[in-house]
């Protein structure tokens, strides 16, 4: 095909992209009338056998896939985690994609990789990590994994194959019959963990303990240290801890420097992990630092920028204080990836799949054009639009925010009654506008409350509840300026999670 042709294409997606994104607020968020499998008999059940035209593709695309799309860009979408999002991480995705590199190997690619390694530093002292996690350090590294899911996967990999090396020196054990340890490992975690870990646990073939947190969210050091201590004495070897600072259920954190010193007391291949997917981007403020107080007794940390640092998915950064640790046990070497002795670590190891895209671009991008002093404007921002929800909820007597709010996860719950909550939370997304947050219109903050307010009144006179007037107070004066009010990463998710007990 014509490369004039094709510029045509690319300049008339930028403008659909640039047309969607300044008009998704019109649409509905959710779909309103799709159905499992819509749209099948919408679209020829096979691949055509001739080219076909650019104009047809773009109409079947705005008129029948777009029909069927979640709008996780309006800002009435609250529900699991927003995704991340910016101009500027777009435009070094899209050339990531124009260049075509794969940099699984240094040499595959030597930009793709000094580029990440770079990158991965520059966030590091962003985020104020130790230095023992930056690659110019003595052992520790970082690179970029797919995901959150995939970070843990590859650490808990690493523990596995580092605590069977221990034990089978330990147990006087053949290289090859090591396996036969496995039963003997134990990782943990809280109930505040993501299900990444449990998945991860399963993959891995491990016992995951799951023990629970106290009422502010965190893990007990001596519920931990209890838990080893008896799995201990059942002959069991505890490996691996994962924290969580910012759970995706409360935005709980767990008290990294109370734990640190429980794992301390373990063998050397007892491997503590930290998952910062969505909370450790607010680290690039000093301020919100104190929340990793103990951070240097971790081994390992991801933290996804696709999560809350305005990028566009996927971006998930994995730093270990011991490269090698983590690489060792699944490096292999085929002479047609590693003819080059480089003296460069390959990112390859780093990762399951052997290919990898040239991720670091959008980070580049996102850094140099907002700065520092930009996402941090951002991350405050959202974090000030959280605490100014939270006051508006704990001001009407018939809420009560049952989590500590610190990043922009608010978990509420409409009286005591499990049933009046879930009925509001399916009130309102039945509307498939889901009101519950600022938007960047004029006084829609207010709408928005008074939505949740005005649904949450006749969920209660439903239910035979007398309810109290919602309050009129001066609180609903918009306090943020309403540019900023685009998004407030509020959990609509957690309206029904509060629900779910504790000891779920
Ligand atoms: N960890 C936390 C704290 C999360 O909130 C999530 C997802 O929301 C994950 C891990 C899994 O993330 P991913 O989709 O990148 O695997």
């Amino acid at each position: 095909m014509d490369e004039e042709e094709f510029k045509r294409f690319g300049k008339q997606i930028i403008d659909y992209m640039v047309e969607y994104r300044n008009t998704v607020s019109n649409k509905k968020v959710t779909p309103p009338d799709i159905k499992p499998h819509y749209l099948r008999p919408l679209l020829p059940s096979e691949a055509p056998m001739n080219p076909e035209k650019f104009e047809d593709i773009m109409k079947d695309f705005d008129t029948k896939v777009m029909e069927g799309m979640v709008h996780w860009l309006h800002p009435h979408f609250f529900s699991y985690l927003s995704s991340g999002d910016s101009y500027s991480s777009i435009i070094g995705d899209m050339l990531s994609d124009g260049i075509a590199c794969v940099g699984f190997a240094w040499a595959s690619c030597p930009a793709c990789s000094e580029l990440e390694v770079i990158m991965m530093d520059w966030i590091a002292k962003a985020f104020g990590l130790p230095e023992k996690f930056l690659c110019t350090s003595k052992n520790g590294s970082g690179a970029l994994e797919g995901s959150a899911s995939d970070a843990i996967m590859v650490v808990l990999l690493a523990a596995r194959y580092n605590a069977l090396e221990a034990l089978k020196d330990e147990f006087h054990f053949k290289d090859e019959d090591k396996v036969k340890l496995l039963p003997k490992l134990v990782a943990y975690c809280s109930t505040e963990s993501h299900s990444c870990v449990e998945k991860a646990a399963k993959l891995n073939l491990v016992k995951l303990r799951i023990l629970p947190v106290n009422n502010e969210g965190y893990l007990e050091p001596e519920v931990l240290d209890k838990a080893m201590e008896e799995d201990e004495q059942k002959g069991l070897k505890p490996f691996f801890y994962s924290a969580i600072l910012g759970s995706t259920k409360q935005g709980a954190f767990d008290r990294l420097n109370l734990l640190g010193p429980v794992i301390r007391k373990r063998p050397d291949y007892f491997w503590f992990h930290c998952d910062a997917a969505y909370a450790g981007n607010a680290f690039i403020c000093p301020e919100m630092r104190p929340l990793m107080e103990g951070i240097e007794y971790v081994n390992s940390i991801n933290v996804n920028p696709n999560k809350w640092l305005l990028t566009v998915f996927d971006a998930s950064l994995l730093w270990v204080d011991d490269q090698m640790k983590l690489i060792k046990g699944m490096i292999v070497d085929p002479l047609y990836i590693h003819y080059l002795d480089t003296k460069f670590v390959d990112r390859r190891h780093w990762t399951i799949a052997l290919s990898r895209r040239f991720r670091a671009l959008k980070l580049w991008f996102l850094f140099r054009l907002h700065g520092i002093s930009g996402l941090q404007k951002y991350i405050r921002e959202d974090i000030e639009k959280a605490r100014h929800f939270e006051n508006l909820v704990r001001e009407d007597k018939r809420f009560q925010v049952h989590n500590i709010v610190r990043c922009g996860i608010i978990c509420f719950q409409l009286g005591n009654d499990d049933n009046l909550t879930q009925n509001l939370l399916t009130k309102l997304n039945v509307t498939h506008d889901i009101f519950l947050a600022p938007t960047t219109f004029k006084n829609k903050y207010c709408t928005v409350w008074k939505e949740i307010q005005k649904k949450a009144t006749e969920v209660l006179v439903e239910a035979g509840v007398e309810p109290e007037p919602p309050m009129q107070s001066d609180s609903l004066t918009v306090r943020v300026p309403p540019e900023h009010f685009e998004k407030l990463n509020l959990h609509l998710a957690d309206v029904a999670q509060v629900i779910i007990p504790d000891n779920h």
